[in-house]
């Protein structure tokens, strides 16, 4: 049998967008680390994090055992709206490169929130509705997430306060106001408006902040106002777990064709599009069923895999979150000021720290220069404008497809396109004008925050 011809994007029908979601630590035989009490230092009970949390959300946080979870009807209407997302197969950039490869990305920037957020915005103000709550409070550092969550929150009359990170707030005025059009009340972070921002402004005046920050207040805020709580755009295993509609979407869309890819690539920022993307596979191959190679791609300047250590640490710089088991920096690393606004969080989702740790996927780190080198190839060939953050993802793939073209392989290379760059083009001007810097940090400043990592036994 030949195979079918492949087109360049292979839709799904809306009846093939997934209905249940897919949990992977199900199929992972060294679990994820559970979240830690700051103060006890024991594993986080569901009465305490629902303090913070949804009660569902909680639920999804806590359950390392089951497999599928339906997705309720109203967030399968809301995903139809522009669900599913194309897989493309990117023959241009094929033919570009003269790689004997076969390259295929899922794009996910195919909303007005620009990026795959709006998967787990839309079922996290979901469960905050379901449980008769007001609102929600968030942080975000480039702005994607902050209106991915807007959006859902129109969508299903909830309040939205968002603390973004001071220095996306001044260079990113038009993100602010795509949330406030979706009426949510934006703050720049660090702010006046909360204790922990205050002591932040006092010890370090002038900063522009970071995510860390962010959401020190946000949570210091969800947990201060009643019929408030706190949402997280990453990181979190109930993140990567709504996320996983990307995956299970892809894969639908290569099995038709009889497609298996050799190679899964993705930018790791907090871990939960590369987590929801490779979830259907990493399951095969910790089920002995396929092999897949998978690698994270993380900017040079803020390193987390390829040069953090595997330490329970605080997931924001205030430290009144749960501590999490994760590749870091620590949690005051603060990154040089790059321009892939969401890939600058200092630690890893546990669940891809874990796996990384076993040894069942890759990372690598790449240079900012090289990244916009890659996106403006991407742009010029395959016609979509990348953001920063994806970019990484297509640097890397490239790089993989000119190794092909090298030895002559024709391994078929799947990456996630996670979304758009519209808002980027302060970024892509300094890149144009070559005053874009490729500032890496050296091993003696990445000690200092280490051996500030809190000491767990
Ligand atoms: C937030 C974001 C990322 C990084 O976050 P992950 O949780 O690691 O997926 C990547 N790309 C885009 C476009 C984003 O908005």
């Amino acid at each position: 049998m030949t195979a079918r011809e492949i087109p360049y994007k292979i839709y799904l029908d809306e009846s093939e967008i997934p209905t249940a979601w897919y949990n992977v630590r199900a199929d992972m035989k060294n679990k994820p680390a559970p979240l830690l009490n700051p103060g006890t230092h024991q594993p986080m009970t569901a009465q305490e994090l629902s303090a913070v949390f949804c009660e569902d959300l909680v639920a999804q946080e806590l359950d390392n055992d089951t497999r599928l979870f339906p997705i309720p009807q109203e967030i399968q209407d809301f995903y139809r709206m522009y669900r599913p997302s194309p897989l493309v197969r990117a023959y241009c950039l094929e033919k570009k490169l003269q790689t004997p490869a076969h390259i295929y990305y899922k794009f996910e920037g195919n909303n007005t929130s620009g990026s795959h957020k709006l998967n787990s915005a839309i079922a996290q103000a979901y469960y905050a509705k379901k449980q008769g709550l007001k609102g929600v409070t968030t942080e975000t550092g480039a702005g994607q997430w902050g209106t991915a969550l807007s959006m859902a929150c129109a969508y299903l009359g909830l309040d939205c306060k968002v603390f973004m990170v001071k220095v996306s707030y001044e260079q990113k005025p038009f993100r602010r106001e795509v949330m406030r059009t979706y009426g949510a009340s934006v703050t720049p972070s660090p702010s006046e408006t909360t204790q922990v921002g205050r002591k932040i402004l006092a010890e370090h005046p002038g900063t522009t902040g970071s995510l860390g920050c962010a959401i020190s207040e946000a949570v210091e805020v969800a947990v201060g106002t009643p019929g408030y709580r706190y949402v997280l755009g990453s990181v979190l295993n109930q993140v990567l777990l709504h996320q996983s509609v990307i995956g299970v979407e892809a894969k639908t869309a290569l099995d038709k064709y009889g497609v298996k890819p050799d190679v899964i690539i993705g930018c790791a920022g907090g871990g939960s599009n590369l987590g929801g993307l490779i979830s259907p596979f990493m399951g095969e191959k910790l089920r002995g069923e396929a092999d897949y190679r998978i690698v994270a791609v993380e900017p040079a300047s803020c390193p987390s895999l390829t040069r953090g250590v595997y330490a329970y640490d605080f997931c924001d710089t205030g430290m009144v979150c749960p501590l999490a088991k994760m590749y870091t920096l620590g949690s005051d690393f603060i990154p040089a000021p790059n321009h892939a606004g969401g890939l600058r969080y200092h630690g890893m989702s546990p669940i891809l720290s874990q796996l990384y740790d076993d040894g069942l996927m890759e990372a690598v780190s790449v240079p900012q220069t090289r990244v916009f080198e890659a996106a403006e190839l991407f742009a010029r060939t395959e016609g979509i404008l990348p953001a920063p953050e994806s970019s990484h993802a297509i640097c890397a793939a490239i790089d993989e497809a000119l190794k092909c073209k090298e030895s002559g392989e024709e391994k078929t290379i799947l990456f996630g396109l996670t979304g758009t760059g519209y808002f980027d083009m302060v970024a892509y001007e300094k890149f144009h004008d070559g005053r874009m810097d490729d500032y890496v940090p050296t091993d003696e400043e990445l000690a200092q925050f280490r051996a500030r990592l809190p000491k767990i036994d």
